[in-house]
């Protein structure tokens, strides 16, 4: 038996993270809205991922325009959505470390200048979970994404990739790149795999900007300072936004450990094109793939 294939009590906690993380990039598309703040918007999100019995997986990413992830408000972060922002809205759930991470972008006040954008990133992922099957090689996926996206006359975002997920690893080592000629590996069944296409009117390439907000243990600081222990309980090594940290001694302490952190920088398109993404987790199945980050009953990506 491959050691892949996870239990059925397993599965149905992954399913239940991805039916989660759907409804909570629903909610995030619904609410990010002209005039509306975006640290209300991420918190409105990751407060309904807690309140279904979650923890989001990772801070929910608001990435506006040119940035093309890794934007996560800060504590005092006022600014609010403008008419024609294009925002990426990119939501974590997890259930006892099982990971759902999915994402699509809105234009906001429904402009639709940026259509083409939008319909390229949902068409590379379309293009790309319907090539999932358990053997096929990777390459086969990034090949369709790359198409479907090229086929809009727009290039897909060729240094950030979809990924692995284990339990409590959200990037867990198999790259699911956006362009073919990147990787020689093939999936297996019972693997979880998030597909995340990005396009862009730019150069497909991204440049690391400002702090995101965004950081990670690296490691089990250990019990030798009881409020990081404390954060090291609640984050594990998954991503969580500083202004989580709302104790004052919390804040302290992370300062303390900066150099045991994993920070993230917002990813830049390196042209200054506008970015969109869409991202599905999936099950490799017995056949195909089963969209694990889909709207319940809605009948698909
Ligand atoms: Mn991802
Ligand atoms: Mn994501």
């Amino acid at each position: 038996m491959n050691a892949l294939l996870r239990p059925p009590s397993e599965l149905e906690r992954w399913r239940e993270a991805g039916a989660i993380a759907a409804r909570a990039r629903a909610l995030g598309l619904r609410l990010t809205v002209p005039g509306a703040k975006r640290r209300d918007v991420a918190e409105a999100i990751e407060s309904f991922v807690r309140e279904q019995g979650a923890e989001p997986a990772f801070p929910a990413n608001l990435s506006r325009n040119d940035e093309a992830a890794h934007y996560t408000p800060s504590a005092d972060d006022d600014a609010v959505f403008e008419v024609g922002d294009l925002v990426k809205v990119d939501v974590g759930a997890h259930l006892d470390g099982a990971i759902a991470d999915t994402a699509d972008t809105v234009e906001v006040g429904g402009t639709h200048r940026h259509e083409n954008l939008v319909r390229a990133a949902r068409e590379g992922l379309r293009e790309g979970i319907a090539r999932v099957r358990p053997g096929v090689r990777v390459d086969e996926i990034s090949r369709a994404v790359a198409s479907a996206i090229r086929a809009r006359g727009l290039r897909p975002i060729e240094d950030l990739t979809g990924h692995s997920i284990e339990r409590y690893l959200l990037h867990a080592g198999k790259s699911i790149p956006n362009v073919p000629g990147m990787t020689a590996a093939t999936l297996e069944e019972g693997e979880v795999i998030a597909i995340e296409p990005f396009a862009t009117n730019g150069v497909g390439r991204i440049a690391n900007g400002p702090f995101g907000n965004i950081a990670r243990f690296r490691r089990d600081p250990g019990l030798g300072d009881p409020a990081l222990a404390r954060l090291f309980g609640r984050f594990r090594t998954l991503p969580f936004a500083m202004r989580w940290a709302d104790a004052p001694d919390e804040r302290a302490a992370l300062r303390r450990a900066r150099r045991g952190l994993q920070t993230y920088p917002v990813f830049l398109e390196r042209g200054g094109g506008l970015v969109a993404q869409a991202e599905h987790t999936v099950l490799v199945g017995a056949a195909r793939a089963e969209v694990l980050s889909a709207v319940p009953g809605n009948g698909g990506p």
